[in-house]
């Protein structure tokens, strides 16, 4: 299997704060890793690192075979300054391959929901717009809201809108999806309709990060577990080794409050 991703000896510091304090990460093509850890963690941070929402402040990220940045361990002193980024534009293009799911949905209020998916395949690939739209129609299929091509995002119910969300992150044909606790901000008895969809991704052996508090989700659907606590990744192992046979303390203690 190739990785998709890879980061090495990541160091992120907010000032004096180190949120991410040497993790490594592997991403194997196909994979679906959960993310797991108290609020606090690292997590958000972890995943928006992929993406460059959040710059690191030294390591390696390796993104489809390209290193877009490498900041050499023991050179920095945790100024974002000290990881070398690829030039803005390669950083771009690069970026544009992986999609973002975030807690809050961030659609474009003013764009229907067609629009929406639609948007950057057209404004940022130069997508032929009318394939841009038989593409995004396939995708409205997909999350089971075609009938909604022509709402605006204020219309929908917050499992609808994050279902287009995730229809919008797909749109780019990503080679990584990136969820950040996609159904943190739902009632209970919707969050199920928007794990359906993610499953279904999984099962498509879409490559995906999800960071979630949905223990059942990381239980059945991932293929691996990433359990962070204060910076670190404390331990990772298959869903079975997780939550059946936790080795840390932390992990037990975690696992026990979220039950
Ligand atoms: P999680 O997603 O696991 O809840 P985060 O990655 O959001 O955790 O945050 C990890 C830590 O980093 C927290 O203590 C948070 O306050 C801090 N942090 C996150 N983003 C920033 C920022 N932009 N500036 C300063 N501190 C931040
Ligand atoms: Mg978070």
């Amino acid at each position: 299997m190739a990785a998709v991703l890879e980061m090495k000896n990541i160091v992120k510091h907010f000032g004096d704060f180190t949120a991410l304090n040497n993790v490594n990460l592997t991403v194997e093509d196909g994979e679906t890793v959960a993310i797991i850890g108290p609020s606090g963690s690292g997590k958000s941070t972890l995943l928006r690192t992929v993406n460059c929402l959040t710059r690191i402040s030294s390591g390696k990220i390796t993104l489809n075979g390209t290193t877009f940045v490498d900041g050499k361990p023991g050179e920095e002193t945790g100024r974002l300054k000290e990881a070398k980024y690829l030039p803005d534009r390669e950083l771009k293009k690069l970026i544009s391959e992986t999609g973002m799911v975030f807690q809050h949905f961030n659609l474009f209020p003013h764009m229907t929901c067609l629009k929406n998916i639609t948007y950057a395949p057209i404004k940022v690939k130069g997508e032929d717009p009318r394939k841009a739209e038989a593409r995004a129609m396939e995708l409205l299929e997909m999350v089971g809201l075609s009938d909604k091509r022509d709402e605006f995002p204020n219309m929908l119910s917050g499992g609808q809108k994050q279902r287009i969300a995730i229809a919008r992150g797909l749109a780019m044909e990503p080679k990584i999806m990136l969820f950040d606790e996609p159904t943190s901000a739902l009632d209970p008895e919707i969050t199920g309709e928007v794990l359906n969809v993610m499953k279904d991704l999984s099962a498509k052996r879409i490559t995906m990060i999800v960071v979630t508090h949905e223990m059942g989700f990381a239980r059945e659907v991932a293929d691996r577990v990433v359990f962070m606590n204060r910076g670190q990744i404390l331990e990772t192992g298959t869903p079975e080794e997780i939550f059946t046979n936790p080795k840390s303390d932390r992990l037990r203690e975690f696992l026990q409050a979220m039950l």
